[in-house]
């Protein structure tokens, strides 16, 4: 029998990735949607709110995508995990460290699988790359994910509201690929955080972290508009450098390009997210979500020009 999933949160990210993912994988069988304003044409039964959706037909679904913005996450897991069912949580996996705490802790009390769907983790490359860093010292690292935020998020206001993250929203993507390809952790020693007079969040971030100063940075940036940068270079001791191009899509050795993996990322997060519920395991990984905690902890805060 196939997983009976729901989306709750029918916006661009479930209709661009998870709606075509589950589709495609025998696995799952989207069964329903919750989206509050927009009608959405989904095929499917649509709610205005997970609790209406729970009350008329939580027998009748087996797991939730969870692809809100991040602050409504725990009343959902909870509801979920009451009902019995196993939860997908899209990055970032909530807006606060002890939100996912709370809901590792009731989707363990539930006995119900929880998995933080990282979905840079399972970019082409970041396998090899991680397998290529294996037991290496590190002896530089330089993140730079520059975008453009009027391309990548279009009249999404949650992103600029408390909890929204700003540009640490794709920025934590490369957070999610370092700390997974990195043999050991990153600490923030310092970071710079510029917020738009207007705006509650930032819209570049510097953040320095631990190690040899200047040599462990990501610069991360919404201003830009001729294209995007997403790129994370690492040299080890041996002076050998992986350079992760693309988001982790593309990956070169010493400016030699690699092969990568053949399976998309969503294709391969709901592939492993299908293990997992099969298995009757989570994975819940917090530590990209540690990293932007103490970025803003410390933080230097900037005021730059207002975002229009
Ligand atoms: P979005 O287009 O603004 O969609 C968010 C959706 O969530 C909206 O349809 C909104 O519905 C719905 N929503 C808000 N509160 C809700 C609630 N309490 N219950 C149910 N639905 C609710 O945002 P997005 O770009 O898809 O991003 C959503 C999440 O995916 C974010 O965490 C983001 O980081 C992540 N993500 C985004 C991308 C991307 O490229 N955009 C890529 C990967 C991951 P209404 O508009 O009807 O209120």
């Amino acid at each position: 029998m196939p997983i009976r999933i729901a989306i709750v949160g029918y916006g661009k990210i479930a209709r661009d990735q998870h709606v075509p993912s589950i589709a495609a994988d025998p696995r799952f069988v989207l069964a329903a949607v919750v989206s509050p304003r927009a009608p959405a044409d989904a095929g499917v039964p649509v709610f205005p709110s997970h609790e209406a959706m729970l009350e008329a037909m939580g027998q009748e679904l087996d797991a939730v995508a969870v692809c809100t913005p991040p602050t409504v996450r725990l009343a959902i897991a909870r509801a979920a995990f009451a009902a019995g069912l196993d939860v997908l949580l899209e990055k970032p996996p909530a807006a606060t460290l002890g939100e996912i705490e709370e809901i590792e802790r009731l989707g363990r009390e539930a006995g119900r699988t929880l998995f933080t769907a990282w979905h840079s983790q399972h970019a082409a490359a970041v396998a090899g790359a991680r397998a290529a860093l294996a037991g290496k010292y590190v002896r530089a690292l330089q993140i730079r994910w520059h975008e453009d935020v009027r391309k990548w998020h279009p009249g999404q206001e949650w992103i600029w509201a408390p909890g929204g993250f700003g540009v640490l929203d794709p920025g934590i993507n490369a957070l999610s690929i370092a700390t997974r390809i990195l043999p050991s952790r990153l600490f923030v020693r310092e970071a710079t955080l510029s917020f738009p007079e207007n705006k509650q969040t930032p819209i570049a971030a510097r953040i320095a972290f631990e190690g040899e100063a200047g040599r462990f940075g990501a610069d991360m940036d919404w201003r830009h508009t001729e294209g995007e940068r997403w790129t994370i270079r690492v040299e080890t001791e041996g002076g050998t450098v992986i350079e992760l191009l693309d988001g982790g899509a593309r990956m070169t050795l010493d400016g030699e390009p690699q092969p990568a993996a053949e399976r998309g990322e969503y294709p391969s997060l709901y592939a492993r997210f299908a293990e997992l519920v099969e298995a009757r395991q989570s994975e819940v990984d917090r530590e990209p979500l540690r990293i932007v905690a103490d970025a803003f902890l410390v933080g230097r805060r900037e005021t730059v020009d207002p975002f229009l």
